[in-house]
């Protein structure tokens, strides 16, 4: 029997706000517990929230970059459950009526490009966290995340394989990314993924039973997870049993799924809508303002590059990986006045350092291992012959540790290309002299030779001599 994978995926993304969703309490992460706490995100009777204005201009940017809708109107809602991490017994987040509904993402595996449809971006808060087995067993609460803006991206169930759903979330970490709209950390938890996984005959309509996989830390999680749950239900369906719809928890340590111990995902969550709360109205000019905010996003720009710049789709795909990269990248091109040199050596010698030095990807136009002007520089100078190839990577090594200018330095380590016709012929004079046999027979007219001849003389020239000249020069001296 040959059975297909259907996946859907629900994101949480922490926003990038200076305060949290309904208070003004810090949202930053890894201060000492419970210090970042007031009445409102401590859930004290009578405290009232206040939505946060930053965190729904957040929500809406990633909504518009997902191609969704913005609904002028939503509304905030109560979804009730007992957590001891969550004081108030429930978390404000939206249910029936959502902020924007409708969006799509495209993805490509393999070279195979799909769609897939985003059903709805809502806003919530998160709960604090719960920090098992410090104390003899004790489990301590830390309440500096209660309170935190979230957004709950959630995919139509398109996904087919464990490789798609990977793309997908890779595609929407970079327009997270690009948008500002938070600092996507997985480490730090402010990107969460939880799966729905079923599994089907090819070729029925029908969904199968899902389950919901959790506690997934990290992309290849995702992946490794989603192939262990299909491979799971899929055996089972084989021996003739049911899928029971079911909460499982991702083992990654021993790379295994296992039901989770609390009943989490049957609960009636008894969704009311918020009474401390009005309905969320914006206005069609706040709408479209949020709208025409939008940086340009990583497709636009991928394509973009391969137009002006005169790029591969691959090199593109590797230049935008991050908003900044491309920022470097392109000023990096105007400096040096030749894009496709430019993009490899942002790929080659500048991703290298970047990786090596352990530089963040998303600030590299801030913090570059070589400021965009001078690595520019360099590159003119290969481009006007005036540095080979190989001499420019010794210069290129010497930059970050100088404030020279790369001339300055070329001249200095001695590397600057000769293509001065009498230094040229003198060393041409000198290979001639040093290997008559083989002079003798190229100037009787043996033109195989000439390549050897060249290498001496690039050799004599510890590599200095402009290679294209000492082809002329020596072409010269065949008989004509
Ligand atoms: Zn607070």
């Amino acid at each position: 029997m040959t059975w297909e994978t259907v996946i859907g995926l629900e994101v949480h993304v922490q926003l990038l706000t200076r305060t949290k969703m309904f208070c003004g309490c810090s949202a930053k992460v890894g201060d000492p517990p419970n210090t970042n706490v007031c009445p409102v995100c401590l859930g004290l009777p009578g405290a009232l929230p206040v939505p946060n204005g930053e965190a729904v201009r957040l929500a809406a940017r990633a909504a518009f970059a997902l191609g969704c809708t913005v609904n002028e109107r939503s509304v905030f809602a109560r979804k009730n459950y007992f957590y001891p991490d969550l004081p108030k017994g429930y978390q404000i987040s939206q249910f029936d009526r959502p902020l924007a509904t409708g969006g799509a993402l495209d993805i490509e595996v393999d070279g195979v490009a799909s769609r897939i449809g985003i059903t709805r971006v809502h806003m919530e808060e998160d709960a604090g966290k719960s920090i098992h087995d410090r104390y003899y067993g004790a489990t301590a609460v830390d309440l500096n995340r209660s309170g935190v803006p979230l957004i709950e991206i959630v995919s139509e169930p398109d996904l087919r394989s464990s490789a798609q759903a990977g793309a997908y979330l890779r595609a929407l970490k970079q327009i997270l990314e690009y948008t500002d709209v938070s600092d996507v950390s997985m480490e730090e938890g402010s990107l969460r993924v939880d799966a729905n996984v079923s599994a089907r005959r090819l070729g029925d309509p029908k969904l199968g039973t899902k389950t919901e996989v959790k506690n997934l830390n990290s992309f290849s999680a995702v992946e490794r997870a989603l192939d262990a749950e299909f491979a799971r239900q899929t055996a089972l369906l084989d021996r003739g049993g049911r899928v029971e719809q079911m909460t499982l928890l991702w083992d990654g340590a021993r790379g295994e799924i296992r039901p989770a111990r609390s009943k989490e995902g049957s609960h009636d969550y008894r969704y009311f809508p918020e009474p401390d709360l009005p309905p969320l109205v914006l206005t069609p000019g706040d709408i479209d303002g949020h709208r025409r905010s939008l940086p340009e996003l990583p497709a636009a720009r991928r394509s973009r590059f391969v137009s002006s710049y005169g790029i591969s789709v691959g090199d593109a795909g590797v230049l935008t990986a991050t908003r900044s990269l491309g920022e470097y990248y392109e000023s990096v091109a105007g400096a040096a006045g030749d894009a496709r040199s430019a993009a490899n050596w942002v790929m080659g010698e500048v991703l290298a350092q970047a990786n090596s030095e352990k530089r963040d990807l998303k600030r590299i136009a801030e913090s570059p291992p070589v400021a965009a002007d001078r690595l520019g520089a360099l590159i003119a100078m290969v481009r006007a012959g005036s540095l080979s190839g190989s001499a420019a990577k010794q210069v290129f090594a010497a930059l970050p540790a100088s404030d020279e200018a790369p001339r300055d330095i070329a001249a200095r380590l001695n590397l600057l290309q000769v293509s001065d016709d009498s230094q040229l012929e003198h060393w041409i004079d000198e290979i001639f002299a040093e290997h008559p046999a083989e002079a003798q027979r190229f100037q009787g007219g043996e033109q195989k030779l000439q390549g050897v001849l060249v290498g001496l003389v690039m050799k004599k020239s510890q590599g200095r001599a402009d290679p294209k000249k000492v082809n002329q020069l020596l072409a010269a001296r065949l008989p004509t």
